[in-house]
């Protein structure tokens, strides 16, 4: 049963403590909040939706069970909640007025509010889930919008997590779909780990590799199931998502869970890619297509003989630190993105000497690693089946994306993060362009999403 397997990795976990997960789970929210939290009052925090779906349910239990409690708040109606740091410090200024421990009722961004403002005011909370939407419930950090952009900030994970499948059953068919895109994005994230282990950037730890990998074959296997509200396909779902929260807080790091498809997702997250749609753009529609594109590109790569690269002509090649700056300055003129994405690709910054030693030991390694990626990864084609049976979106200009600014993705994201991924092996090797390029030709997965094709 998945309580088994979550039970096991909250051994791991460093914040969160307890996750219960399963049909009718509301039923033991003031058990939980006792045990995480002993004899203190509980405040619950959710929006005009949430409060309907599962937070007047759980102020009542509660106060049933005989738990202090303060009003609760709630974001006002008529709106959707954005994680903007206004936001936060609203709340802030809202629990400060107390002691009690908050009770976030809601999906991503009510969760990345209440889980920042808990840690501004130093306290533990707890999250009550109330859709499959993305693996954040037991991750540390929240995407908080701040000074014109989406940046993540440093908050542990809940200490408790109560996530009713009756609950998650019942919302928006899109809010699933995004979870199935989050979790879909943890193949290719594998992929890019195997990468990042294979040439001595970072090793995989096996226990945690295990966590995310172990279920997410059985867990992404009958997206057509989710969509038609199958109990059985949303309980692998929400498990997977829980696992790869839990991981993520074992790890100290996202990189069990996220790779260069995060990294798309994250760059179009922070220059507000969807912000102004009604419901905002989901960060795992996202994610989705962002998996599409990497898959793609890695289909295209491991069609190349990485074992018989002219090293040396590489390295003559290789530009300068400073050169490497001037590109991501002339990428990124977001406020506070540019500055973010210097730092970031600074910070995983080779010189030639070092490019020499790498692609050598790629050589040695490729013919292991690349057997080992082919396993690891899914066909993009198949893909994109899986990612349209769940209900989410395939193709660029569904997320608004003109044909232009989605190719243009594929050099852009590799600097807004220090994690190592297949867009730096791609870019290390001198074929990112070229291999672009093919995606982008006519019979190829992206010949639609050429500039100046019709969208
Ligand atoms: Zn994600």
């Amino acid at each position: 049963m998945p309580e088994g397997r979550i039970e096991a990795a909250l051994r791991d976990a460093t914040d969160t403590e307890r996750a219960v997960v399963g049909p009718g789970a509301l039923g033991v929210v003031a058990e939980v909040f006792g045990q995480a939290f002993g004899q203190r009052p509980a405040a619950v925090v959710a929006d005009a939706t949430t409060w309907r779906v599962a937070g007047e349910r759980v102020q009542r239990a509660l106060a049933a069970a005989g738990r202090a409690t303060e009003t609760p708040y709630r974001f006002p109606p008529d709106s959707f909640v954005q994680a903007t740091y206004g936001n936060v410090e609203r709340l802030t200024r809202a629990l400060a007025g107390h002691e009690a421990v908050p009770v976030a009722v809601g999906s991503g961004s009510l969760n990345d509010l209440v889980k920042r403002a808990a840690s501004e005011v130093g306290r533990p909370y707890l999250s009550v889930a109330t859709a499959a939407s993305m693996d954040g419930y037991t991750a540390f950090g929240a995407a908080i919008t701040r000074g014109g952009y989406k940046q993540t900030m440093s908050c542990p994970a809940p200490r408790a997590l109560v996530a009713d499948l009756d609950v998650l059953a019942g919302a928006p068919a899109d809010m699933t779909a995004s979870g199935y895109g989050d979790l879909l994005g943890k193949v290719t994230a594998g992929a890019d780990w195997l990468v990042a282990d294979a040439l001595g950037v970072e090793p995989v730890d096996a226990r945690i590799w295990e966590l995310v990998q172990g279920p997410l074959r059985e867990a992404i296997g009958r997206p057509g199931d989710l969509a038609a509200g199958d109990p059985g396909a949303l309980e692998r779902l929400v498990e997977g998502l829980v696992m790869s929260g839990l991981a993520m807080q074992a790890h100290a790091s996202s990189r069990p869970a996220s790779g260069a498809e995060h990294q798309f997702s994250h760059l179009w997250e922070m220059e507000g890619l969807g912000h102004d749609r009604r419901p905002p753009l989901s960060h795992g529609f996202k994610v989705g297509v962002g998996s599409l594109a990497v898959a793609a590109l890695y289909e295209r790569l491991l069609d190349r003989d990485l074992a018989a690269l002219d090293v040396a002509a590489l390295r003559r090649a290789w530009p300068a630190r400073e050169e490497a700056e001037a590109a991501v300055r002339a990428a990124h003129t977001t406020p506070g993105l540019a500055e973010a994405a210097v730092a970031e690709t600074t910070a995983k910054w080779v010189d030639a000497d070092a490019l020499g030693r790498r692609l050598t030991l790629l050589a040695g390694r490729w013919p292991a690693l690349r057997d080992r990626l082919r396993s690891q990864l899914v066909p993009a084609d198949r893909l994109r089946e899986l990612l349209a049976a769940a209900g989410c979106p395939t193709r660029p200009s569904e997320l608004g994306l003109t044909a232009a600014a989605f190719r243009a993705t594929y050099a852009r994201a590799r600097m807004i993060r220090r994690r190592y991924t297949v867009l730096d092996l791609a870019a290390e090797t001198g074929l990112l362009g070229e291999l672009v390029d093919e995606l982008f030709a006519p019979g190829a997965i992206w010949a639609d999403q050429t500039p100046g094709s019709p969208p």
